[in-house]
């Protein structure tokens, strides 16, 4: 359970970040290690330089991170005790590491081999061929969703893939990589979050040390904002044969920090707000949502049973304004924070796959209390006009 935080230590030094959250009932210590590179990673800001990342350059970087000459990576360090993973998301690139009684030294090890560790040619290619077969044996979206995606985000659709097109990573240049490997995976990019039982004054004598030795390395800075098309717009996109419907909306990105938090957190009530609008306005409706929740993109999904309710869900859908927001009463209100809460404590109490959220507050140097906070004092007033807002912005032309 969630403690006020009196077991959660936060430390930045030379702009990399520590967050120990002190677990002494946990046997295993889950700690996962985020560089701000992701998919939708678009410059490298270097000096006065401006170098173009390519699609699917920060998931090409993770994969051969985690490879060596030997194939020998991950049974290294299980034969150590220590179980480890990369994933590559849409704003970052994340190594977890899990060990029951942390061991420092190998936990550094690990954290040496991410940062320093070299990427060459041969893995490179080896591992060019590895995502072009996951590629090819699977799309990242469904049709429905690629197509309304396509069409929302034009030629920003191959940063959000993650992974990237076939042609994509077929011409990823490996000289680019072995430089964005270099400034990017820096020391002073790090972002460490570490949940167990290890004495937390141990790590951070430890992370202070690392951090010393190795303060005056280069970095670069990550610019990842996607600069074109910077306007808010919402489609929708329905599919007649198999009865789904589909609503996209893409929000303008804004760089105010402050902003960024509110616009996530109206955003999570909002589709939490959707999803129950169709269960209650339906009835007997067996509406299903997935929704993904990054840098302004938000995405509906919903498939009818009949034809009938094909139709019904599509009127409410386009006369949106009207309907929505009528159901959010103080009540509703109040369960859709107790969800949103309960699920960020769970993260703290499971972080067996340390969310990206605790990484996201994080880097923004937000404590959870706060953001807990922020959550509770929203009002009905500020989701309904949000979600007013959003709504007005949708284009009925487009549809599938
Ligand atoms: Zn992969």
């Amino acid at each position: 359970m969630y403690q006020n935080q009196q077991n959660l230590y936060n430390f930045k030094l030379n702009g990399a970040n520590l967050i120990i959250h002190h677990k002494p009932e946990f046997n295993t210590q889950y700690t996962s290690i985020e560089l701000p590179f992701g998919g939708l990673s678009k410059y490298l800001l270097l000096d006065e330089k401006i170098i173009n990342i390519e699609p699917g350059s920060a998931h090409l970087l993770e994969h051969s991170v985690l490879d060596t000459e030997d194939n020998n990576f991950f049974s290294y360090f299980m034969r150590k005790g220590a179980r480890c993973n990369g994933y590559t998301h849409l704003a970052s690139t994340v190594f977890s590491f899990e060990m029951v009684k942390l061991d420092l030294i190998v936990l550094q090890e690990f954290l040496y081999h991410i940062i320093e560790g070299e990427v060459n040619n041969e893995t490179l290619t080896k591992q060019k061929e590895i995502i072009l077969s996951e590629i090819n044996s699977r799309n990242p979206f469904p049709p429905i969703i690629k197509h309304g995606l396509k069409k929302i985000l034009q030629n920003e659709y191959n940063y959000f893939t993650v992974i990237g097109e076939s042609n994509d990573v077929e011409n990823l240049d490996k000289i680019n990589l072995v430089l964005l490997k270099k400034y990017i995976y820096s020391f002073n990019h790090l972002d460490l979050i570490t949940f167990g039982p290890k004495d937390p004054n141990e790590i951070i004598d430890w992370f202070k040390n690392i951090m010393k030795l190795n303060s005056d390395k280069s970095q670069g800075k990550i610019k990842w904002d996607l600069n074109n098309n910077n306007e808010t717009s919402g489609l929708v996109v329905c599919d007649k044969t198999d009865l789904t419907l589909l609503m996209i909306f893409k929000e303008k990105i804004i760089n105010n920090v402050q902003m960024i938090k509110k616009q996530t957190i109206m955003r999570t009530f909002m589709e939490l707000c959707i999803e129950g609008f169709i269960k209650i306005n339906g009835n007997k409706l067996e509406a299903h949502m997935d929704y993904f929740n990054n840098l302004g993109i938000s995405i509906f999904m919903t498939k009818a049973s009949s034809e009938k309710e094909f139709i019904y869900i599509k009127s409410l859908i386009s006369k949106s304004e009207s309907g929505v927001t009528n159901n959010l009463n103080n009540d509703t209100l109040d369960l859709i924070k107790t969800k949103i809460i309960s699920n960020l404590l769970a993260q703290y109490d499971y972080p067996d796959r340390i969310s990206t959220q605790l990484h996201w507050l994080s880097r923004y140097n937000y404590s959870l209390d706060d953001y807990i906070l922020m959550v509770q004092n929203v009002t009905t007033e500020e989701v309904n006009e949000h979600i007013e807002y959003l709504f007005s912005h949708i284009d009925n032309n487009l549809a599938y």
